[in-house]
């Protein structure tokens, strides 16, 4: 067993922390009114485009693309620490554009693609020159994906088109996205086997409304879509009609790997803050981290911290032998955001008063860590693929 990564991807770690020092960091700082509090809007979106072009040429964007496809081809290993090091670098939030992860950029659903709908959609994505969004929720379906209402059907008079009806929310990058990846229902009542089909959709299309809808996060990412009788190209069908799932675990597999990783070096870069403050800052007479009621919850979250960095490296390491992983990946995503929340919310106890104030960046990172437990598959959702894995 090694438990050390190879010279590659030292290397390439060290070539990330750079480039984050040089390429991202100055920027949020020179930007720093208008990205405080991590929120997204128009003028951030622009920030993040100018760094993704950079990320493109660095090699970093495509890094987790397969080879054949004019990706970096690097394993999971590689990129889960190229992940971490974006996300304890302290970046507020043009860390996101540096690789193409989900919701903005190119995945491993777009393998499926055929070579039109690669021209068309996945070349521009991996140029960096659009973004898409992945649209499956729904306000009646959401952990029960099975039961989607959107539906496509095939416009009678003209065989060449598809007609789009429904709605989807909280779709990150909606607002922003070029075009969108659309589940719906093709076949009714044959649910998840064959009735549901995956739909590359221009976001231009006629029939297309979209609002933000505000969160937690503060900020203008997630959209409430609503298709009106928007008729698609069945060119833009993908793959079989009614097997369009295929794509969605794919899609869902990939995020949940880079959330419990993204949670790992949040967690990291908190802890950081919630240590040298204990070191630093005094009450009674000595430093507060002299005080067991301080030190000894800083010592559970470091250890809880490490046990879930790696069982995320090794659920890594497992999709870079070829399995699929699947308990695994729930694992990791649950017990990795499980832990963010736990280390987040003792170093703002850590911390006292000032974690509170919106300035301070743990004020951020305590209100990104509760959608950590929700997106990419909620927790109990997780919890619930665990026992099946276990036979239960
Ligand atoms: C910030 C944010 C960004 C998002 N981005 C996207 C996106 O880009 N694309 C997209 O398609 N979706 C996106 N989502 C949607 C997200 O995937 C769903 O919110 C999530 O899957 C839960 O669905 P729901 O909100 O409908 O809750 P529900 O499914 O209604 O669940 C409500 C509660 O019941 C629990 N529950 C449900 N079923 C079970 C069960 N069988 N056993 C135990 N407990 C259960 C859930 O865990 C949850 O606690 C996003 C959500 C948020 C908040």
């Amino acid at each position: 067993m090694h438990f050390q990564f190879d010279e590659e991807t030292l290397l390439l770690i060290e070539s990330m922390r750079k480039f984050l020092k040089t390429e991202v960091l100055p920027v949020e700082e020179k930007h720093k009114a208008l990205i405080a509090g991590g929120k997204m809007s128009t003028e951030v979106a622009a920030l993040g485009a100018q760094i993704r072009k950079k990320a493109v040429q660095a090699g970093f964007y495509t890094c987790h693309v397969p080879k054949e496809l004019g990706g970096g081809g690097l394993p999971h290993v590689t990129t889960t620490a190229l992940r971490e090091e974006i996300a304890k670098s302290g970046s507020v939030i043009l860390g996101m554009f540096v690789i193409g992860d989900p919701p903005c950029g190119p995945t491993a659903m777009l393998m499926m693609l055929n070579d039109a709908q690669k021209d068309r959609y996945l070349h521009p994505l991996m140029r960096g020159d659009v973004t898409t969004c992945f649209a499956l929720t729904e306000p009646n379906a959401g952990s029960d994906i099975a039961h989607i209402e959107t539906t496509a059907t095939k416009d009678p008079n003209d065989s060449g088109q598809y007609v789009l009806n429904g709605n989807k929310i909280y779709i990150s990058n909606g607002m922003f996205a070029d075009f969108f990846q659309v589940f719906a229902v093709t076949e009714k009542g044959k649910g998840m086997f064959g009735g549901i089909s995956l739909f590359m959709v221009d976001a231009k299309t006629p029939g297309i409304t979209k609002r933000n809808m505000p969160s937690m996060g503060g900020d203008d990412f997630q959209a409430d879509i609503h298709f009106d009788n928007v008729r698609i190209p069945a060119a833009n069908l993908v793959g079989e009609e009614g097997f369009g799932f295929l794509g969605a675990t794919q899609w869902l597999s990939g995020e949940r790997l880079m959330m419990a990783i993204q949670a790992v070096g949040l967690a990291e870069y908190s802890l950081e803050i919630g240590l040298e403050w204990a070191k630093n800052r005094k009450a009674f007479g000595q430093p507060i981290g002299k005080f067991q009621g301080v030190s000894f919850p800083l010592a559970d979250c470091a250890t809880q911290l490490e046990a879930a960095r790696w069982l995320t490296y090794r659920t890594a390491w497992l999709l870079d032998q070829g399995e699929t992983a699947m308990k695994e990946l729930a694992m990791a995503k649950v017990f990795a955001t499980d832990v963010l929340q736990k280390v987040v919310d003792q170093v703002l106890q850590t911390l006292g008063g000032v974690g509170y104030m919106s300035d301070h960046p743990i004020e951020r990172i305590y209100r990104m860590a509760r959608v950590f437990r929700i997106g990419g598959g909620t927790s109990e959702i997780q919890r619930k693929l665990i026992a099946k894995s276990l036979g239960l």
